[in-house]
């Protein structure tokens, strides 16, 4: 039914009801399998925090199958590279994994929302879906400081699904932060 409902929208011009209407279509909830991967985003940012990183974890995931293809956390200090965001990592690792640098079909879940560097992968490996925890508003790029998803500009763009298990996220960061002063 939305299948033949886009189709025909698309054949018309892009009217203010037609935008509304596509941007619903796009803003989606988090399935349950989003939740399942953001509890275990948040086990490697645990695991990262315990080895003085700051906790930060990230999932890639096949959307339609639900298989894991990559998995990584902050790794900044341990590898002394300002880029080795959780996300650079997996999305770099699950495009290695299916020998193919698009990730169309693919989830990325991370529990703190993507900074600049990593938004620009973002839309540079055509990652499908986008789910994230916390807001950043130090250094988002998604939402808080910029919104580089969603920029009509890029020739690929994604409606995240944002605050999925925020809380939990917001605390480690917090905990971590504490604990370090
Ligand atoms: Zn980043």
């Amino acid at each position: 039914m939305i299948g033949s409902f886009t189709r025909s929208a698309r054949s018309g011009g892009p009217t203010p009801m037609r935008r509304y209407l596509r941007h619903r279509v796009l803003s989606e909830a988090p399935t349950p399998t989003d939740h399942s991967m953001m509890q275990r985003a948040l086990e490697l940012a645990r695991d990262a925090a315990a080895k003085g990183e700051v906790p930060v974890g990230a999932v890639v995931y096949e959307t339609h199958s639900g298989s894991i293809l990559a998995e990584a956390a902050n790794a900044r200090e341990c590898e002394s590279d300002p880029a080795a965001h959780a996300e650079l990592i997996a999305i770099r690792s699950a495009c290695a994994a299916r020998n193919d640098w698009r990730l169309n079909d693919c989830t990325l879940v991370v529990t703190l929302e993507p900074c600049a560097m990593c938004a620009g992968l973002i839309v540079g490996a055509r990652v499908g879906r986008v789910v994230y925890g916390a807001d950043d508003p130090k250094a988002g790029a998604v939402r808080s400081l910029y919104q580089l998803l969603e920029d009509p500009r890029f020739n690929h763009r994604v409606s995240p699904i944002r605050g999925v298990m925020a809380q939990e996220s917001a605390q480690l960061l917090h905990d971590f932060f504490r604990a370090r002063r």
